[in-house]
């Protein structure tokens, strides 16, 4: 490709309206630009990076035994109420009307589609196992789309389906597409964790989130310093570890702490640190008021507390609830005298002569003693880890760091199948649900976190995988007839080659190019120059180290491909 027939608008300035460096970089370099908020156009340069991250998930999903469909962006009402999800969906549903008045959404998933192929088209056990895949445009109405192409409205999803007979099927086609993405994301270059994530009331590990390493990343993961042990926020577990504290138990004693309701009000007052404190959360849930009790340093993890209450609604008790169930306003509630459900962390189990609230106005309990003083119901892991916890599964310590959801794989069981009754018969003849699970890529979101990890301050830095060109070809001067020469017979030999190769035949100054090559982050790049092709030399730059070798004329293209092959052996 000639740049001077590519639209590749390159941008000198920082784009105000960009908070990441993803963001920045893709309009710098021309790969996108904004039509409306969160919603983007490709233009060429983007479109190559995205067609090769395409590629690469249609290899591996091919290779893993999927098959490609293509369902439709317009979806009617009437399935998404089968589901029940035309009500549950919320606003980030776009849904629209078609001139008769009837009811359709755009897409943000197609559960509801897939099932109801499936419904129509399985009718046997012999036509299982059986995964569908597209790559397709989606559509959620984001309440903060932000960061370019990262959280958009619009976006291309890769979304997979897989229908089985039973659970243990189920179980293998979901680690099959583990492992589909884990080499997926080693193929794009990056750097990345798979973490468990929360499969609510489904239950089991059955949920991963694929994680890119990223400061700028909007999710929290937490993973081991020495096992592989990696979670999302909401669903990592802290180890066991009680440590009892050799001390007396001494005399309970009421103080009065006037107007003191936080943690850090009342251990300024009292003079305590906050590891002395143990904190009581009241929670109403559909089985009835809780209360939960963590350490003053500690914060409540409430997805793991709903999930050891195996109920489906928990939330803060309201101030009125709290009045009711504590005697006293918000900030005073402790375990002792307290008549609901006690669930306590396990780090409060070894804990000796601690405060708590009261149970009444302006006023704490001291050397508190579990056992003597209040009896707690059921002990568990119920809250947020933080740097440093206890790995659950082995000795080490567990680090909390910012992630990209790239992907996301979940085992659905028969929640869809079931209520719109796609079946199939078994081998008896019985008829039974298909049990599911689905996954899903952001193609869109894979690139931006591609270049959130690979770039410097001159610009991205493509993996050779999905980089938009291998080569780019830098005369760097125009008007020089056997620069051009030289630079058109290397264009013509790589490209006869396969090699995807780009020629900045531009007439600008040599810095305007050198800058733009920076800035779109192709990974290799032939400078021909004047005092080089005098002695009959290329100089091959390579973008990521800045390194420069020279090559023979006629050694080049060869060097180059090696050069190429080496980057890509691993796909
Ligand atoms: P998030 O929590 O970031 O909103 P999600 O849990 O809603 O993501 P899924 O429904 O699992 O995401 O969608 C599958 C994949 O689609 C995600 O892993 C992500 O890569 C991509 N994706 C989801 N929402 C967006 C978006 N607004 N813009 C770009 N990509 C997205
Ligand atoms: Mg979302």
């Amino acid at each position: 490709m000639r740049y001077t027939q590519l639209l590749m608008p390159t941008l000198r300035e920082e784009p105000a309206e960009a908070e990441v460096v993803s963001h920045k970089l893709m309009l710098r370099a021309g790969m996108i630009r904004k039509l409306a908020a969160g919603i983007y156009t490709f233009l060429p340069l983007g479109v190559r990076v995205m067609q090769k991250v395409e590629r690469i998930i249609r290899e591996e999903m091919n290779k893993a035994g999927a098959l490609e469909v293509l369902m439709p962006c317009i979806l009617p009402a009437e399935l998404w109420k089968e589901s029940g999800r035309w009500d549950q969906y919320g606003r980030e549903l776009l849904r629209i009307k078609d001139r008769h008045e009837r009811d359709y959404c755009f897409g943000p998933t197609h559960e509801e589609v897939i099932t109801d192929l499936a419904r129509r088209e399985i009718r046997s056990y012999r036509q299982l196992p059986l995964n569908l895949y597209q790559i397709q445009t989606k559509f959620r109405d984001e309440v903060r789309p932000r960061f370019g192409v990262m959280r958009a409205r619009e976006f291309i999803m890769k979304d997979a389906y897989s229908f089985d007979a039973d659970e243990e099927g189920a179980e293998r086609s979901y680690w099959r597409m583990y492992e589909a993405y884990t080499r997926i994301f080693q193929r794009c270059g990056l750097k990345f964790r798979a973490v468990e994530a929360d499969t609510g009331l489904i239950g089991g590990s059955f949920s991963h989130e694929f994680m890119v390493l990223a400061d700028t990343g909007e999710d929290v993961i937490v993973s081991c310093s020495q096992c592989d042990y990696a979670a999302n926020l909401e669903r990592a577990e802290v180890g066991k570890v009680v440590e009892e504290v050799d001390e007396r138990m001494k005399d309970l004693q009421k103080v009065r702490t006037p107007e003191r309701k936080s943690v850090e009000e009342v251990f300024e007052f009292l003079g305590v640190p906050p590891q002395r404190l143990v904190k009581t959360l009241i929670f109403k849930t559909e089985k009835g008021v809780i209360a939960a009790l963590v350490r003053g340093d500690h914060e409540i993890n409430e997805a793991k507390l709903r999930r050891h209450m195996g109920v489906a609604q928990l939330q803060m008790a309201a101030d009125e609830v709290i009045a009711d169930v504590t005697h006293a306003p918000k900030g005073f509630a402790g375990p002792v005298g307290l008549e609901v459900k006690l669930v306590a962390d396990y780090a409060v189990e070894g804990m000796k002569n601690f405060v708590t609230g009261a149970n009444e106005p302006d006023a704490h309990l001291i050397n508190v003693n579990l056992g003597r003083d209040f009896q707690v119901d059921e002990f568990a892991d119920i809250r947020l880890a933080k740097d440093g916890d206890p790995c659950p599964r082995c000795p080490g310590r567990l680090q909390v760091s910012k992630g990209i959801e790239v992907g996301h794989i979940f085992k659905l069981g028969t929640k869809y199948s079931k209520a719109m009754g796609a079946t199939y018969l078994d081998p008896k003849g019985r008829e039974k649900p298909l049990v599911m699970g689905c996954y899903g890529i952001g193609v869109g979101r894979t690139v931006a976190a591609a270049i959130e990890q690979n770039h410097d301050e001159d610009g991205i830095i493509f993996p050779m995988s999905i980089a938009p060109f291998h080569v780019l070809i830098l005369p760097v001067n125009n008007k020089d007839v056997r620069i051009m020469k030289v630079a058109e017979d290397l264009y013509l030999v790589l490209q006869q080659r396969g090699v995807e190769v780009l020629l900045d035949d531009r007439d600008e100054r040599a810095g305007v190019k050198f800058k733009d090559a920076d800035l779109i982050g192709i990974p290799l790049r032939l400078t021909v120059g004047e005092k080089n092709v005098g002695v009959g030399k290329v100089e091959i730059r390579i973008r990521r180290s800045g390194e420069v070798m020279l090559a023979s004329l006629g050694e080049a293209p060869e060097v180059v491909m090696e050069m190429i092959s080496a980057e890509l052996r691993d796909d």
